[in-house]
């Protein structure tokens, strides 16, 4: 099986063929087609099973299918209005610091084109998220980052797509579960 075979476009099977990767490697194989559908996935995979590319390419066919989904979001009031990104951006250019604001409700080019200019600050709304990729899942609250991770999920779009990767399936990835409140599609080792 090719990597064209689990529907990626003709530019992404171009791009692994040049970084020598002649065919989906066995976490690929089932992830990909999963992610391009919009699923929620939760992979078991190890570090060097090529589990970087079984979330990134997916997500990056649909990015560059539609670049400008969210465009349509700008016709919609932002949810809460961020009052700080016009002071902040005006202290960042008084500094010589690049500030980007990303929030709903303004034009999503100049946004991407602040972006491109790498900004050192990024001033940003949770509403522009569509894909949360969470690698080594089962490292997060292991670090502790419980507190900080109900926070954002809390505060993210509900219609995101949530991608969890993890080598082991522990009772810490099972609470991140929980928190994430998502139905996810399994797939082991
Ligand atoms: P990862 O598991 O994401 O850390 O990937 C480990 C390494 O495997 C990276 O250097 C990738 O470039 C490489 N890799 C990823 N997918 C494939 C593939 N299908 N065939 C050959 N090498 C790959």
């Amino acid at each position: 099986l090719s990597f064209g075979d689990v529907g990626l476009a003709e530019w992404a099977v171009e791009t692994c063929k040049e970084l020598g990767m002649k065919k989906p490697s066995p976490v690929q194989h089932p992830c990909i087609p999963r992610i391009l559908s919009g699923q929620d996935v939760l992979g078991l995979a190890q570090t060097g099973s090529g589990k970087t590319a079984a979330f990134a390419l997916p997500i990056l066919h649909r990015l560059a299918q539609d670049p400008y989904e969210s465009l349509h979001w700008s016709s919609h009031p932002p949810a809460s209005s961020p009052t700080s990104w016009p002071t902040i951006s005006c202290l960042g250019s008084c500094s010589n610091l690049r500030c980007a604001v990303v929030v709903g409700g303004m034009d999503m080019i100049n946004q991407a084109q602040a972006l491109m200019q790498l900004p050192h600050v990024v001033i940003a709304t949770p509403g522009r998220i569509k894909f949360l990729v969470l690698d080594e899942a089962d490292r997060v609250l292991d670090v502790g980052f419980e507190e900080e991770l109900r926070a954002v999920f809390q505060c993210l779009p509900k219609n995101r797509q949530t991608l969890l990767f993890s080598a082991t399936m522990t009772s810490d990835l099972q609470t991140l579960l929980e928190l994430s409140a998502n139905k996810y599609i399994f797939v082991p080792k």
